[in-house]
């Protein structure tokens, strides 16, 4: 039997295939030259690549709706081929000599993400993560507010900290409620002091998915006039199922386009290999913060190299093209296929709540079911209790994420010391067809570690 993994990776590699044979007709005008590479050993690097096959084997199976644990999503068959099709050129998107074909993919599918956010108009680029993203946006907030303080919840991505660090910009964490959302209260109060010069609101934050109230934060902003940055790493896309959420996550995504910076990682959700983050800016003439001499409708132009308006040098080209390929294919519209990927994932979310507030065996967050697609349950039992079925779990082959959260967010009565929770992040669209079979798994483990059936 040929395993599934096989079975789509062996997509990738026609196409990739079939990639390479046109892209070869591109330039088969040039003289022959014969390759350095040639010379090099073609059965020991097929020795070598055998082994380094081997050596991958030991990872978690990432790629298999059995892995239920970190934000992880496969790449696109597609966005494989395409990121491997790019490989025979390596083009650099830093200049346009370096890159021309991939440099004009790159602004095209930013603009294509730009839209979704509901931008007409914006600057902004790919990075090699979400860390350099916010990284960039935070520069340019700080270039925006200077001597001003960066506020963020305590929820929000441990790099804001860090990155404020880098900056010399001074950095707050305000406190965040039982539901995992920034608290407006706490948030007012540093407001006040006159000194704050920029806020992040995170819009689905990494450990529980929980969507701050961008919206009722844009009302703070009229009265204390500071920047606001939308941390969307990983929550971006849901924008396209807006919609289908929540009163206070649908809030918060319809005031999105509100936002003067905002931050999504296509290597999130968005189907996209490693390194490929992407920063957006509502205001275009930011661009002059990049030192740069032009009119800012340069910022616009055809002739810009995307270096000019990215702190990062050289970039890989290639993850321009695996996004540009895989947004032709699946496009981000509302209704679409994509869409119905993140659907999928979040009713998979829902239902999986569900039965784990109906089992005695687990406590539930006190505020409610998953804001997007990500659930976190505390066992009851020994405080050790989520480890062991965490590893029971991953003996039945079912790989799930730990978590450490404060224990009042699940019991009123509780302390706010941080307790060892269960966290399942069901970004998979295949997620919603296995859950009887992950269900089964986690009760069978659960049953082991606790003595009881559910
Ligand atoms: C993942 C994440 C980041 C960091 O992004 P990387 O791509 O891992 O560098 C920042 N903020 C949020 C909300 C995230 O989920």
């Amino acid at each position: 039997m040929i395993a599934m993994s096989q079975r789509q990776w062996e997509k990738s590699a026609e196409l990739l295939r079939e990639g390479l044979k046109t892209l070869g007709g591109e330039f088969d005008e040039l003289p022959e030259f014969e390759p350095f590479a040639a010379t090099e050993k073609p059965e020991r690097a097929a020795e070598i690549l055998e082994e380094t096959a081997r050596r991958l084997g030991d990872n978690f199976p990432y790629f298999h709706p059995l892995y239920a644990g970190q934000m992880l999503k496969p790449p696109h068959p597609l966005a494989h081929a395409a990121y491997a099709l790019a490989m025979a050129i390596n083009p650099n998107n830093h200049a346009l000599d370096g890159g021309r074909a991939s440099s004009a993919m790159e602004i095209e599918a930013v603009g294509g993400i730009a839209q979704m956010f509901g931008w007409k108009e914006h600057l902004g680029h790919l990075t090699s993560g979400g860390t350099f993203a916010n990284l960039e946006a935070l520069w340019v907030a700080g270039r925006e507010r200077p001597g001003r303080r960066i506020v963020a919840s305590e929820q929000a991505h441990y790099t804001h900290n860090r990155i404020s660090a880098v900056l010399g910009q001074e950095f707050t964490a305000v406190s965040a409620g039982a539901d995992g959302r920034m608290d407006l209260n706490a948030l007012e109060a540093q407001l006040k002091r006159g000194d704050v010069g920029t806020v992040v609101a995170t819009l689905g934050t990494t450990a529980i998915g929980s969507v701050d109230a961008l919206d009722e934060i844009l009302v703070l902003r009229e009265k204390y006039g500071f920047r606001v940055h939308v941390d969307a790493a990983y929550g971006g896309y849901f924008k396209l199922i807006e919609s289908e959420l929540g009163d206070g996550a649908r809030l918060a995504f319809g005031a999105i386009a509100e936002a003067d910076s905002i931050v999504v990682d296509p290597h999130k959700h968005g189907l996209q290999p490693y390194g490929c983050g992407c920063v957006l800016f509502r205001d275009v003439k930011v661009g002059r913060h990049y030192k740069h001499d032009s009119p800012y409708t340069y910022f616009t132009s055809k002739e810009l190299h995307l270096g000019e308006i990215s702190l990062e040098c050289s970039r890989a080209g290639a993850s321009a093209v695996a996004l540009w390929a895989t947004m032709q294919l699946l496009p981000l519209v509302k209704g679409g296929e994509f869409a119905e990927g993140l659907s999928a994932g979040r009713r998979a979310a829902l239902e999986f709540e569900k039965r784990l507030a109906a089992d005695g065996r687990c406590e539930m967050m006190r505020s409610g079911g998953p804001e997007l697609d990500i659930v976190v349950w505390k066992p009851r039992g020994d405080s050790d209790a989520a480890q062991r079925i965490f590893d029971c779990a991953a003996e039945r082959q079912l790989h799930l994420a730990l978590v450490n959260l404060p224990e009042n967010w699940f019991d009123a009565a509780g302390s706010d010391e941080h307790v060892s929770c269960l966290r399942s992040v069901l970004m998979k669209p295949e997620h919603e067809a296995w859950l009887g079979d992950i269900w089964q798994r986690l009760d069978a483990a659960t049953a082991e570690v606790t003595g009881r059936k559910g």
